[in-house]
């Protein structure tokens, strides 16, 4: 027996597996509206405008949505109001090529350790040497796209558009002045393609992958969509309203592990101390939050830090962490006897 067939074969054994509840809906919606009216009068961090389409968003959009694993959906403010995944799509992404091509290959492929560096940055393919990154930040993001089964670009398309589909439960649909708006300015992440090139990282034709990466950026969700899709991830990869099984229980693990350790980039250590929950942020102003089992937590609010992460979404996030309970870090002493 190899070392890593003794390690899965105790996966199956799930017995083990004890997470908790959320607290009562009542519980949940006092916090939620709670949490609103405490974070939405916040003014600090400044609304994305590298990618000019995003610059026109209202700093005052504040949008929250609790989805539990049972399909329990809670929401406050602008939880409906639509807006581009952006980086969000990332963790979504990498689940999907996980279920294509297995978790190993895709951990040998595109890497899983943090790179401490921006979301964008083309010296973190440089220092590591082999073209690795993981898949949260662009770098990852882009090879995990060229991985994407089918034969052209429009396969890989409808792969893409489906699978994500397949966790909000619902059709997406890209918003097209957004994409139009990044193709036209996106020519550091096509550099990141060719280095990847260059490294022998990527694995179907590098402007096409962009493209189509950033198309994947450019679907439209609201804050209650990716509620959802991520309670899918907090819930064995079944979708919460749909129940469909999307990925399998053991790719959603694996899935976690890259946003805890890689969801907010160079600042995802201090999310980390923060709410002891896996997460990820996306440009457009999007925060994602899985609690294992319980659920999932999204907001939107525009007005981002220095690292690209919202403002009023990680104060959220901490907040309901700490008042629901979710802390994955958290324990009590056992009483003696
Ligand atoms: N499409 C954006 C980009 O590639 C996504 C970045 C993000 O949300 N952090 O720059």
């Amino acid at each position: 027996m190899t070392a890593s067939e003794t390690v899965s074969g105790n996966v199956t054994n799930r017995d083990w597996i004890s997470t908790g509840q959320l607290p009562t809906e009542d519980v949940v919606r006092d916090l939620v509206s709670e949490a609103h009216a405490r974070f939405a009068p916040v003014q600090e961090g400044d609304v994305a405008s590298y990618i000019p389409a995003l610059a026109e968003a209202s700093p005052a959009h504040f949008g929250i949505c609790v989805a539990a694993a049972g399909g329990l959906l809670v929401e406050a403010g602008d939880a409906q109001q639509s807006f581009s995944i952006q980086s969000l799509s990332k963790p979504f992404l990498f689940a999907l090529i996980c279920q294509a091509i297995g978790e190993d290959a895709a951990r040998e492929k595109l890497g899983v350790n943090s790179t401490g560096l921006p979301f964008n940055s083309v010296l973190a393919v440089e220092r590591s040497g082999e073209g690795l990154s993981n898949p949260m930040v662009n770098a990852g993001a882009i090879a995990a796209t060229s991985l994407v089964p089918g034969d052209s670009a429009e396969a890989k398309w409808a792969f893409i558009q489906e699978g994500f589909s397949r966790f909000a439960g619902r059709p997406l649909a890209i918003d097209q002045r957004v994409y139009a708006s990044e193709i036209a300015t996106n020519r550091r992440n096509v550099g990141i393609a060719s280095l990847l090139q260059e490294q022998e990282r990527i694995w179907f034709d590098p402007e096409a992958s962009t493209d189509l990466y950033t198309r994947q950026c450019a679907l439209s969700v609201t804050a209650r969509d990716l509620a959802v899709m991520a309670a899918t991830l907090a819930n064995g990869g079944r979708q919460p309203c749909t129940r469909e099984q999307v990925i399998a229980p053991l790719i959603c693990q694996h899935v976690l592990a890259v946003m805890v350790t890689a969801g907010l980039y160079e600042t995802s250590g201090d999310w980390l101390y923060d709410t002891g929950l896996p997460g990820k942020s996306g440009v457009s102003g999007g925060m994602i939050t899985v609690s294992p089992g319980k659920g999932g937590l999204a907001t939107y609010s525009p007005p981002l830090d220095e690292a690209g992460n919202s403002v009023r979404g990680q104060l959220t996030a901490r907040f309901l962490s700490e008042r629901l309970g979710l802390n994955l870090f958290a324990s009590r002493p056992v009483e003696p006897g």
